[in-house]
């Protein structure tokens, strides 16, 4: 029997997060079963004259998983307020190796990306897990598959690519630009042979940025002002804005656009954590009159793009031009910190725990 460590949410969080929020569990896993294999016919009649046979070789045997890396994001707060229930288990994704199997599809020791919550051990029907790309080369870190060559990696290149339809020469503004989305956003726009300006919470971070290549980087905390910050940058304006804040920074960011500029709105992290919603200024008349358009979209919409981005990705880490700085946090136990510590912005690149 194996036993499993989980980080429950004990009580819903009520403005930032604290460690009373959360509760360490133990618990016994029970073996994993061996479902066999069993075919299943499903025989659907469209129309009288044409029957579709089709046979499904489904298996419901089970497997272990054992963490070896997992993930703190921003979404794991706004998502608890509407995806768990006090008691449940912390949603989030890992890095876990098979470590017992009656599943020829997961054999021993192969690795793959589930959507465990925050466990250590795992008990799976191997629903809602895949396999680490089958060429992951030896010299890269398991881990950047939570990261760059996994989900923020993929936001960042489809809010690039399939909101924005940005070109080369064109000027792209991203904030948060240190962290795991925004890093990746400003290199694939330089790979892109675009203008990249980027804003971060420290100077170490805008020293990061400047060493990932961002044409004009800024410490947004110590600007004297932020409008002047933007416009010194890019006194033309800006025509794309990868938007992974919100709030005030927001409207200013707006009103620097170029006339038919395009906004991927990624993400709000200055707003998760609010007791009550802020107000404006509203960008509705610079909507209007620059003839902006504003997407807001979800990682996933693309998801059956995915093994072929992610190779895209690979190749461009491994040619050097994607280069993946990462904040880990050693020991399980510390999840919870790691977690608030990402929120408050003390990650440079993906906050990653190692267990
Ligand atoms: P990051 O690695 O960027 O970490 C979060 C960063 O946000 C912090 O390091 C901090 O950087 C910044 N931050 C925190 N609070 C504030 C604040 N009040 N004002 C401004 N910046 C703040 O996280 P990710 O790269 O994983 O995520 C970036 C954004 O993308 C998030 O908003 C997230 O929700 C969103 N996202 C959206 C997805 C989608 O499908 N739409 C998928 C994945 C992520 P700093 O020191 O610079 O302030």
């Amino acid at each position: 029997m194996v036993q499993a460590k989980s980080w429950i949410l004990k009580k819903h969080f009520e403005g930032f997060p604290k460690d009373t929020d959360f509760e360490l569990k133990l618990e016994q896993l029970s073996d994993p079963k061996d479902g066999g294999l069993f075919f299943t016919v499903i025989i659907s009649a469209f129309h009288i004259r044409s029957l579709h046979t089709k046979w499904n070789l489904s298996c419901s045997s089970e497997i272990i998983l054992e963490a070896v890396f997992l993930s703190v994001d921003p979404y794991m707060r706004p998502y608890s307020r509407v995806r768990m229930q006090a008691g449940d288990v912390m949603i989030g994704t890992q890095v876990a190796k098979v470590i017992q199997s009656n599943n020829p599809s997961f054999p021993v020791g192969c690795h793959v990306v589930g959507r465990c919550g925050w466990r250590t051990h795992t008990l799976s029907d191997g629903s809602d897990i895949t396999k680490v790309l089958n060429d992951w080369p030896q010299d890269v870190s398991l881990s950047h598959a939570l990261g760059a060559i996994g989900m923020p990696g993929l936001t960042a290149l489809y809010g690039l690519e399939e909101v924005c339809a940005i070109k080369p020469g064109e000027t792209l503004l991203v904030n948060a630009a240190a962290g795991a989305v925004g890093s990746v956003v400003g290199q694939i726009a330089k790979i892109k042979g675009c203008k990249v300006v980027g804003s971060a919470g420290s100077d170490e971070k805008v020293a990061y940025l400047k060493e990932l290549g961002f044409d004009l980087a800024f410490n947004y905390k110590t600007v004297s002002s932020l409008e002047e910050a933007l416009k010194n940058a890019s006194p033309e304006g800006y025509d794309c804005y990868f938007e992974n804040v919100g709030g005030p920074f927001s409207s200013v960011a707006i009103a620097q656009m170029k006339a038919f500029g395009r906004i991927a709105v990624c993400g709000g992290i200055s707003l998760y954590n609010d007791t009550s919603p802020q107000t404006g200024p509203y960008p509705h008349l610079h909507m209007i009159f620059k003839q902006l358009k504003m997407e807001g979209f979800l990682v996933g919409r693309w998801e059956h793009k995915n093994k072929e981005s992610l190779k895209r990705m690979l190749t461009w880490m491994q040619e050097g031009k994607l280069k993946c700085k990462e904040h880990v946090t050693v020991g399980f136990e510390n999840m919870p910190a790691a977690f608030m510590g990402m929120l408050q912005g003390e990650n440079v690149g993906k906050a990653i725990i190692k267990v």
